[in-house]
């Protein structure tokens, strides 16, 4: 029943062409009753696909991967990862798949992938290969909460719910997550091609990698045309470092940071477990299958270089023919790694304190270190507290104040704080009134899965517009009720 869609549509094969080894050609399973649940009509509008086809039932074929272009390549990708600190050589897209490429308004190649899509040979044990709504609308909002906040990430076209029951705990409906990405490139693609042993394979996909980046575009390239799979390292570097940052200052917490969902493009991938944190505590998990909190948020950093390090040990081979050089020059580029990260966050820390630029970092430093000690000592909302502190900047403290127990030690920061003249318009650009918070992701989630998508649509509604408050959102903009209880969220789902 395959109808032609418009030629309009034109979904490349790159990685499946200049990468066969790592592209297993194969279909979608149809969908027995598919149902368009949410469409993003400006990332539509971007990609050059028009909204109102893609609500027809040739579009929605497109959307769940059973009606293909002509001259499309649907892939499942192969790839390899560390899994909670465990290699596993052989992971892959078990129920996802690569449609194509699609040439962007920029003129950049963007990827069009499928979530939920059946299974597929790399599809481990009993794993169905399949998806429930819930957790993919939950990427879906997370995902665009996310790009409003304007941190790098995958982006999310459509779910499709597909008219099919699927087994979890209990029966629940399934669905297709269309997603788009700059690439799906990630640190697990290399050590993929790496552990086959065939370097040849591994400077190809480096050498598809690099242009897809942006790698070279800019200065240092005569040190880059020397070394340009260092300089691919050192970009992917500089990428991660600053991701991890923005995470790292809205209170992210992705939740399952393996290799294999970290990407060479910078971008954040794979909503399964993820949540943002409330009340501030570096040690906050909420991943039900992270007994050790080795995701924490605090640990986040550190987890970021541990998987580039991953990445350096894949890149090897390219870096030099000798290995003891090759280990120096991975060694030294990941050393860079604590500086910049370090300036990232620093910097963003500034702009959440509203603090006058070029202020010296001997009183900067204290200063965050201090208040992030005591917003933990009290347990204080950490998305509320920032866009308090805009507040007292413009002269009322009392919402921040409310927030604390010891207020005589938060009253002395306070009052250092501002006596540095905190600019109030910085702090509400960069401090966000809503976030996607668990309880209402939770909320939004149960009542789609029962057919209502209204709450989702205001969540949406809410998330996509992070920075200005409006009037009659105050309830996007509070803490979970104290009977939400502890919250864990649940992966492979
Ligand atoms: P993730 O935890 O989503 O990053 O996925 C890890 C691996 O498990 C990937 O290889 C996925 O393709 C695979 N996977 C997760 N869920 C399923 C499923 N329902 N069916 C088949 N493979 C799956
Ligand atoms: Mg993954």
């Amino acid at each position: 029943m395959s109808v032609a869609p418009p030629p309009t549509v034109t979904l490349g094969h790159r990685f499946a062409r200049e990468l066969p080894e790592l592209a297993l050609p194969w279909q979608a399973e149809e969908a027995p009753d598919p149902r368009l649940l949410v469409l993003n009509e400006p990332l539509a509008a971007e990609l050059g696909l028009d909204p109102d086809w893609l609500r027809t039932p040739e579009g929605t074929g497109l959307l769940t991967g059973t009606v293909v272009p002509d001259g499309a390549t649907p892939v499942a990708q192969a790839y390899a990862g560390h899994q909670f600190g465990g290699f596993v050589p052989r992971l892959g897209d078990g129920r996802a798949l690569l449609l194509g490429e699609l040439v962007d308004a920029d003129g950049h190649l963007r990827d069009l992938h499928l979530k939920g899509s059946g299974r597929t040979p790399f599809a481990r044990g009993g794993a169905d290969g399949r998806a429930a709504v819930g957790p993919m609308l939950r990427e879906y909002v997370v995902s665009e909460a996310m790009h409003a906040l304007g941190i790098p990430t995958t982006r999310s076209l459509a779910v499709v719910a597909t008219g099919r029951l699927v087994r979890r705990e209990t029966l629940l409906p399934g669905a297709v997550l269309a997603r788009v990405a700059s690439s799906h490139l990630r640190v697990g693609t290399f050590q993929y091609a790496r552990v086959t042993g065939d370097v040849d394979l591994l400077r190809r996909l480096a050498d598809s990698a690099i242009p897809r980046h942006g790698v070279g575009v800019g200065d240092g390239e005569a040190a880059e045309a020397e070394h340009p799979y260092l300089a691919l390292f050192e970009s992917v570097l500089a990428a991660q470092a600053s991701l991890v940052a923005r995470w790292m200052l809205v209170g992210f917490v992705h939740g399952v940071m393996n290799t294999d969902n970290t990407t060479i493009s910078g971008e954040t991938i794979d909503y399964g477990p993820c949540a943002f944190m409330e009340a501030y505590d570096p040690a906050t998990v909420y991943s039900s299958i992270d007994t050790g909190g080795r995701y924490a948020y605090g640990n986040q950093p550190a987890v970021v270089q541990w998987n580039l390090a991953r990445f350096a040990e894949a890149l090897l081979p390219l870096f030099s023919d000798d290995v003891e050089q090759a280990v120096a020059l991975a060694t030294e580029s990941l050393g860079a790694f604590p500086g910049q990260y370090d300036a990232a966050w620093s910097a963003g820390m500034r702009a959440k304190l509203g603090l006058p630029e070029g202020l010296d970092d001997a009183v900067a430093r204290p200063l965050v270190e201090e208040l992030l000690a005591q917003l933990q000592q009290s347990s204080v909302d950490f998305t509320s507290f920032f866009r308090a502190l805009g507040a007292a900047a413009r002269g009322d403290a009392e919402p921040a104040r409310e927030l604390f127990l010891d207020l005589a030690a938060f009253d002395g920061w306070l009052e250092r704080w501002r006596a540095l003249g905190p600019d109030a318009e910085v702090m509400d650009r960069v401090n966000p009134v809503y976030t996607p918070r668990n309880h209402l992701v939770e909320e939004a989630l149960a009542a789609a899965t029962e057919g209502d998508l209204d709450p989702l649509e205001r969540l949406l509604d809410a998330v996509t517009g992070p920075f200005e408050e409006r009037a009659g959102l105050e309830r996007y903009a509070a803490p979970a009720p104290q009977d939400f209880g502890v919250y864990r969220t649940f992966c492979g789902t």
